[in-house]
């Protein structure tokens, strides 16, 4: 600080003049001598990781048309159409169902922040994660991708990773490979038998006996 207060300017470290020039091209030269990091992409495609976040995939089979994503996507971005159809009885006297029936199922990836919240809450695994990223347009309508697009992505999906060892069999496994209910085979029991009476004629009946007289006990 100057008497006038004004700052006076920090020293460059290194120098001026030919001293940093050779500084400067020793550094240049340090660093061509080591290998590039740079991808040349598209000539080299880009190594990611697997569970990487590229497209969201649509196995249509497993929707339900519950609409649980489209409620929790925070960009609004997922579209959902379908309609009830009545599935016949399939039993004399039982009762017709509905289901829902998918018509459309759309999300719009000029919106989309690829939280994977509509992933993470779906409940019948019907969203999946693919690293697919190449698909970028030049017209942004045409990031709409509808179900039949977001069904072409699931063949690059990759499959779930390994369990931990030492991990508890899921639920799911265990009511798949646990065997049916066993029925016990108790011996079934004879069933009570009155006992015959003897030929002849019949006993006479007892008369109900009387309380000794006496006085009342105290
Ligand atoms: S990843 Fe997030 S923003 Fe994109 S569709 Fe799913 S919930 Fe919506
Ligand atoms: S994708 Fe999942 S959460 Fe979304 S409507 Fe279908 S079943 Fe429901």
């Amino acid at each position: 600080m100057t008497d006038h207060g004004v700052s006076e300017p920090a020293k460059k470290p290194g120098g001026i003049g030919i001293p940093g020039i050779l500084k400067g091209l020793a550094t240049t030269a340090r660093t061509m001598a080591k290998p590039t990091h740079t991808a040349e992409y598209p000539d080299a495609p880009p190594h990611l990781p697997p569970r990487s976040r590229g497209v969201i995939a649509l196995l249509e089979e497993n929707c339900t048309s519950c609409m649980l994503c489209a409620r929790e996507c925070p960009d609004w971005c997922i579209y959902i159409d379908s309609h009830k159809e009545t599935i016949p009885a399939t039993t004399p006297g039982g009762r017709e169902r509905q289901r829902n029936v998918l018509d459309r199922f759309a999300i719009d990836f000029s919106l989309c922040m690829y939280c994977g919240i509509c992933i993470e809450v779906c409940p019948f695994d019907a969203l999946h994660w693919s690293p697919e990223f190449e698909y970028s347009e030049l017209d942004i309508r045409d990031l709409l991708h509808e179900k039949e697009r977001l069904g072409q992505w699931m063949p690059t999906v990759p499959p779930p990773s390994a369990l931990d060892e030492r991990s508890a069999e899921p639920a799911e496994i265990g009511a798949t490979t646990r065997p049916g209910r066993l029925v016990r085979s108790t011996p079934a029991r004879p069933a009570p038998t009155r006992a015959t009476p003897p030929p002849g004629p019949a006993p006479e009946p007892t008369p109900p006996t009387a309380a000794p007289e006496g006085p009342e006990p105290a």
